[in-house]
Formats: structure tokens, C-alpha cells, sequence
């Protein structure tokens, strides 16, 4: 068995160190522990160990584990959503990290607008073109801001990419520089209510890569959980 509290006690050591070796404060650094396929007594388990934030991949099963849970710990939202539980995923998450179309930021802003809310997302973008499924391309990104600013109901925060997996950490580096220059010159742009404060990048095998160019978020699962059983 992978002990929950010793895994995430190196994690967090290891995204200390990150930090330092880029001369940034760890504290700007926030981790989301991703528990897609995670049973909720393993979830407990992590946040009795420290855990603030969970970042969860299914809107249908993060539900129930929210449920259970509660929301004394921030619930993020990574993965693909589909504009059909647009209103489900704003009633249960404090972030959502996938915006990749002006569709779903469309129905987003509406059901937050129903629901009184002001939502924070990240928009994602995929920077390599044919490796990753999901995510607007870099000319996309600037005409989504744009529209997103008309948007009252959502803020933009920021960008978030996944990049292709390597078995080298280094592999992935290109792609953090290209996350944050992006973001460099959207920030550049000046659009109303689009600040570009976060950037969510690296994973298990490469956050501290992603640390080292710039993330302020890292979405960690199996260093912090173990192997996932397939779905
Ligand atoms: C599953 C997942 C992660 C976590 O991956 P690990 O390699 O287990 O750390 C991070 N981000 C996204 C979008 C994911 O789907």
C-alpha cells in the first residue's frame, strides 16, 4: 500500500525545491491533487495529510465525492467537459482548469449567471497540435479571451496546457516555456476582467520542470495516490 501522507510530504518537498532552484517562493505554488479513480476514503485520507485542493476529471464522479467530502478543501475541475453538465460542473467546482471552446465558455457564463456565481477558469490550450486531444490553439486562445471578457459571469485566470507524455521530464520544458510566453502576451493584450495570474501546468512525472517555467498550479495524481486502476 502507498502511504498517502509520505507521498505527499515528498511531493510538497520536491515542489519546495523546484521553487528554490528557480529563485521563486514555494507559496506561489499551489498543488492540486488529482483523484480521478480515487475512492473518496483514500480523498480523506490525503486531506488529513494536507491536501487543500482536489482536481477531479469527471463531473459524474467528482459528484458523489463532493458530495461526501464537502468543500472545506477547493475542488477543481481538469478534465474534458461537455456543455451538457456545464451547470452541474459550476454548482460543484471552485475552478475550472478546461475551457477549451467559446461554446462551453458560453454555457459556463450562463448557468454561473443563473446560479448567482462568478466563475474562475483557465483556458486550455493545446500546444501541440495533434497529440493532445482537447484545448484551443494559440490563435483561438486570443479571440476566446476577447469573447470571455464580454462574459460577466466568468473570470479568466488563466492558461492551462497537458502536454504529450515523455518518459523524460525535459521533454515537456518546450512546452512550459510555450505555456508562459503565451500567457506573456495575453497578459500584453490587456483585455477587461482577463488576467492571466495562473498557470496550471505539470504532472507527476515533470511539475518540477513546470515550476521551474513558471506554474503556479500542479495537478499531481499517482506520486500523490499511486498507480490509477484503469477506469
Ligand atoms: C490525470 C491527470 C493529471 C494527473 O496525472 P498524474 O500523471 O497521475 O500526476 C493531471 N492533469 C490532467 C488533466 C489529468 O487528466
Amino acid at each position: 500500500m502507498q502511504d498517502i501522507a509520505e507521498n505527499l510530504a515528498r511531493v510538497e518537498e520536491r515542489i519546495e525545491m523546484a521553487a528554490r532552484r528557480a529563485g521563486r517562493n514555494p507559496e506561489e505554488i499551489r498543488l492540486v491533487a488529482v483523484s480521478k479513480t480515487v475512492a473518496t476514503e483514500r480523498v480523506l485520507q490525503a486531506i488529513q495529510a494536507g491536501v487543500k485542493i482536489l482536481g477531479e476529471n469527471y463531473v459524474q464522479e467528482a459528484k458523489k465525492k463532493i458530495e461526501n467530502v464537502g468543500h472545506n478543501v477547493g475542488w477543481h475541475l481538469i478534465g474534458h467537459l461537455q456543455t451538457n453538465k456545464a451547470k452541474m460542473a459550476v454548482r460543484l467546482f471552485d475552478l475550472i482548469h478546461s475551457v477549451d471552446s467559446f461554446n462551453l465558455a458560453n454555457e459556463l457564463n450562463r448557468a454561473a449567471e443563473q446560479q448567482g456565481k462568478v466563475l474562475p477558469v483557465l483556458l486550455q490550450i493545446s500546444l501541440s497540435g495533434e497529440a493532445t486531444k482537447f484545448g484551443a490553439s494559440e490563435k483561438e486562445i486570443f479571440r476566446m479571451a476577447e469573447e470571455m471578457s464580454k462574459m460577466p459571469a466568468l473570470s479568466g485566470v488563466g492558461l492551462m496546457t497537458m502536454p504529450p507524455y515523455f518518459e523524460n521530464p525535459e521533454d515537456s520544458r518546450i512546452y512550459f516555456i510555450k505555456l508562459r510566453k503565451l500567457g506573456e502576451r495575453l497578459r500584453q493584450e490587456n483585455i477587461p476582467r482577463i488576467v492571466v495570474n495562473e498557470l496550471s501546468m505539470g504532472m507527476s512525472n515533470d511539475f518540477e520542470v513546470a515550476i521551474e517555467e513558471g506554474a503556479t498550479l500542479v495537478r499531481v495524481g499517482t506520486a500523490i495516490f499511486g498507480p490509477r486502476l484503469s477506469p
